[in-house]
């Protein structure tokens, strides 16, 4: 069973050396005793997400546990199921959820993971837009933001698994929509892919503040937070009276010691603003209701999804780290497997 070793626990940026690839061999099958409910599958893609940064160092009271030094690391993925104690799962079942990045795992604790039904969307894509970055851009954009049609919408790391998909929501509803990423390859898919009204480099533009006031002359009422650090504080400035600020993710500061101050936050008090955030996991109950909306606009060709898919185990831990310097171009993929 080929595996992806954590090492130790991380400081600062994370690096492929944190990680090692390793070969053991295993027995492929479920233990004696059936009724822990475990489920042996075969993993196919591998999810890369900004949140397992925060895995790789020691935490406590967190949502989330710590990766454990020496052992696989795990993460959410795609796979097959090749035999099953549990009642859900049966072999040759297609599944997303809590797995390892190895080629086999034994999953201990199946009931927080999907069946997938057969559709003829990419398999991959429950990875992405129909899994957990897809859930996470639903309830964030329609259950936090209240939106309504007209508004001024604004989206940071918007390329990527999440932002590229709550511009595309905000877009079919009728909000002007601007988003925000690191490269001119990534500002033109915003365009002329995803349909977003403007997008622009946050690297190359040296005051923030201008740079939105440009794209927002009368202000944002809607910000869906990527990133966090000067981003926020420029956007608090620009915000609209009653605006709402889905508070999603802080990428920009994953890997510092100590977070950057945020100068502006009295904004929220003179402007009236909702900035409220959110983990994706208290809104799984709304899948079903979000694939009946998603799936459908998939297929018909309303919603469009980019995926940066590398091949092989062995590339995974560069994906990972990728993340942190945006060398992805949309949702990060590992294949391990076909079929
Ligand atoms: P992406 O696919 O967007 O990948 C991360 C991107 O972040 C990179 O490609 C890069 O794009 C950008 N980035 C990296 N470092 C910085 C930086 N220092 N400053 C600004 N941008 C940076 O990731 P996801 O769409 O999966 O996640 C987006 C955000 O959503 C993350 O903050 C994540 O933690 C959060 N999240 C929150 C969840 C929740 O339940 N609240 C669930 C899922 C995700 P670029 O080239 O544009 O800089």
């Amino acid at each position: 069973n080929k595996q992806v070793i954590f090492k130790n626990y991380v400081t600062g940026f994370p690096k492929e050396s944190d990680m090692e690839l390793k070969t053991t061999r295993i027995q492929l099958k479920l233990p004696e005793d059936c009724s822990s409910g475990a489920i042996l599958v075969k993993n196919l893609f591998l999810s890369c997400d900004p949140y397992m940064r925060s895995r790789m160092s020691k935490i406590e009271g967190h949502y989330t546990e710590s990766l454990t030094p020496g052992s696989p690391v795990t993460g959410l993925g795609v796979a097959r199921v090749l035999d099953s104690c549990h009642p859900k799962f049966k072999q040759g079942d297609l599944l997303w959820g809590l797995t390892g990045w190895e080629e086999y795992s034994l999953i201990t604790a199946p009931d927080t993971c999907f069946r997938i039904e057969p559709t003829d969307v990419p398999l991959s894509y429950y990875t992405g837009i129909l899994g957990m970055p897809g859930m996470t851009a639903y309830a964030g954009f329609y259950e936090l933001c209240s939106p309504k049609k007209g508004e001024r919408v604004y989206i940071s790391a918007a390329s990527g698994a999440v932002g590229q998909l709550v511009g595309q929501f905000a877009k079919l509803l009728g909000c002007y929509v601007v988003g925000s990423a690191g490269t001119k390859e990534k500002v033109d898919l915003l365009k002329n892919k995803f349909g977003f009204d403007e997008a622009f480099n946050y690297k190359e533009e040296p005051d923030l503040v201008a740079a939105l006031k440009r794209y927002f002359p009368d202000g944002i009422d809607i910000y869906f937070e990527n990133v966090g650090g000067k981003m926020l504080d420029a956007v608090l400035l620009n915000m609209r009276v009653h605006g709402r600020i889905a508070v999603c993710g802080l990428i920009s500061q994953y890997n510092l010691e100590q977070h950057e101050g945020v100068k502006n936050l009295f904004c929220l008090i003179t402007k009236r603003v909702r900035m409220e955030g959110f983990l994706v996991l208290d809104y799984y109950h709304l899948y079903p209701k979000f694939l009946e909306m998603v799936l459908p606009q998939i297929k018909e060709g309303k919603i469009t999804y980019v995926e940066d898919i590398v091949e092989g185990l062995d590339k995974a831990p560069a994906a990972l780290i990728g993340l942190f310097s945006g060398k992805n171009v949309g949702k990060q993929v590992v294949v391990v497997a076909h079929e």
